[in-house]
């Protein structure tokens, strides 16, 4: 039992969020402990992450909710690096879920060394796999993910879904990088039909992956708080939640 008072203010948000998925992966006849709840933490302070993820834990030994893998993802690196001293003794999955320029490679690298389990979900092009693999010095792999722009505008970050496989295969020999599966953000919109085709794209390119021997790339990293019960239909493992867990975040402007 943790000695951690659960905070009263995510009992709520991080229980309805947690039936959420529970309830999305029952119609798909899926269980519901196989989706990582990934915590988007982005302009939230340490305290109230720790204070969350401490709940959620009291919660699944208090209240047989599902016990459901956690992680925590950001999506600037000086923000990821600024907490990962902080937030490392979750002892959970971290990941950087926002686009990587080369130059901030070292910066992201050493930030996520703090942390158990290490991700970069951002990969989009060969280059950039390559100086992550050249990079990362640490004995146990480096897990990533392909993002796939799914939308195929211009504006996104992402690999195009033609040239997903080519750069599976590339990261395939790559020895410090393991290919863990793919990421997508969904469409900017509110169309059931256009997301669904969109997730079920990403859905393909992954089978695809696995068909071709990339055996450890299973996961699909798609849905936020909007969204995440149509990418949980459409096969999601991981969903990337913020506001729905911590409420509006700050405007930025
Ligand atoms: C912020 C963010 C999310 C979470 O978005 P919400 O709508 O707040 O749930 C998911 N994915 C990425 C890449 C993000 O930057």
């Amino acid at each position: 039992m943790p000695a951690h008072t659960p905070h009263p203010q995510y009992r709520v948000p991080l229980t309805t969020v947690s039936t959420r998925i529970d309830n999305a992966a029952h119609t798909a006849h899926r269980n519901p402990a196989d989706i990582t709840l990934l915590l988007a933490t982005k302009t939230q302070p340490t305290p109230t992450i720790t204070d969350a993820i401490h709940t959620y834990r009291h919660l699944v030994t208090t209240q047989q909710i599902t016990n459901r893998p956690l992680a925590i993802g950001e999506n600037r690196v000086q923000e990821l690096s600024n907490k990962a001293a902080d937030l490392s003794s979750l002892r959970l999955s971290a990941h950087l879920i926002g686009p990587l320029q080369s130059n901030k490679i070292n910066h992201t690298l050493t930030a996520l060394a703090h942390h158990a389990d290490a991700w970069v979900d951002s990969v989009s092009t060969p280059q950039l796999a390559t100086k992550l693999n050249d990079r990362w010095s640490h004995t146990h792999p480096l897990n990533v993910l392909i993002q796939i722009n799914v939308s195929g505008a211009p504006t996104q970050h992402g690999c195009p879904p033609s040239d997903a496989l080519t750069l599976a295969n590339h990261i395939h020999t790559l020895p410090h990088l393991q290919l863990r599966g793919f990421m997508a953000i969904g469409p900017r919109t509110t169309d059931q039909t256009l997301l669904r085709d969109s997730y079920h794209s990403v859905a393909a390119i992954r089978d695809a992956a696995l068909a071709e021997g990339h055996k450890h790339a299973t996961h699909l990293s798609m849905g936020m708080s909007n969204d995440l019960d149509i990418a949980v239909e459409c096969g999601a493992t991981i969903v990337r939640v913020g506001t729905a867990v911590f409420g509006a975040r700050p405007s930025l402007a």
